[in-house]
């Protein structure tokens, strides 16, 4: 096996695919009820094509301006391009992010819920919707406080007639991740949504054991990010 730092994007891929398999096939789940979101951002176009040239077709940005740069083209040559926002969205880019994303992992206050709701109305698309819980209760951090989850979940329904996919987590960085996944599985059976989203480069075999449907990697497929300018 090369160095990790000299792998080709496709290498680390292959790897990555494979360490997947073999946390769902620990956990007696079907790989193929685990969709791998390759995280792009900060990375160049280039670095995405080299993924789709290995059959990769989901990827997830965090930055509305950034996937908007990098990802048209993209689409438009690859229509089996799924593009996921996993970042935090203002309501005045709700329009923008209906528009370009398939799956919007972020949906976490009731401002944006109507936000969402009305963009979808007005463009005629509606992506799929997971909420993202806080479950640290960190307050540096975006996510709806766990407390007042399900009564949100309800509020989407009802108000917005939203139909939220599931739900979405980032743990506390230092902590062991494997409660709050159980949590947030804990918290979707409970509300009737099937997607859990959850799980990095450095966890996301421990979620794949606690269910998650969608796990976003991006250090172990591209690498280590650019610095932000
Ligand atoms: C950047 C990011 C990831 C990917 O993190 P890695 O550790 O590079 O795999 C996953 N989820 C979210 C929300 C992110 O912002």
């Amino acid at each position: 096996m090369p160095d990790h730092a000299t792998m080709s994007v496709a290498e680390r891929l292959a790897a990555v695919r494979a360490q997947l398999a073999h946390a769902a096939q620990h956990a007696g789940r079907a790989a193929e009820a685990v969709t791998l979101v390759a995280v792009s951002k900060t990375h160049p176009a280039a670095a995405v094509e080299a993924a789709l040239a290995a059959g990769q077709r989901d990827f997830g940005e965090n930055r509305v301006q950034e996937a908007q740069a990098k990802f048209p083209a993209l689409k438009t040559r690859f229509p089996d391009l799924r593009l996921h926002l996993i970042g935090p969205l203002q309501t005045n880019k709700a329009r923008d992010a209906v528009r370009l994303f398939d799956v919007i992992h972020t949906l976490d206050r009731p401002r944006l819920a109507e936000a969402l709701a009305r963009a979808m109305e007005q463009e005629g698309r509606r992506p799929a919707l997971l909420i993202e819980v806080n479950v640290g209760g960190e307050p540096q951090k975006a996510g709806i406080e766990p407390a007042v989850a399900d009564g949100f979940i309800a509020d989407c329904r009802a108000r917005w007639h939203l139909a939220p996919a599931g739900l979405m987590c980032i743990p506390p960085a230092e902590a062991d991740p494997a409660p709050y996944f159980a949590e947030l599985a804990a918290m979707a059976r409970r509300n009737r949504v099937a997607e859990l989203s959850m799980g990095m480069s450095a966890d996301f075999a421990v979620a794949i054991a606690h269910g998650a449907t969608l796990v976003r990697v991006g250090t172990a497929i591209f690498g280590p990010r650019p610095r932000r300018a």
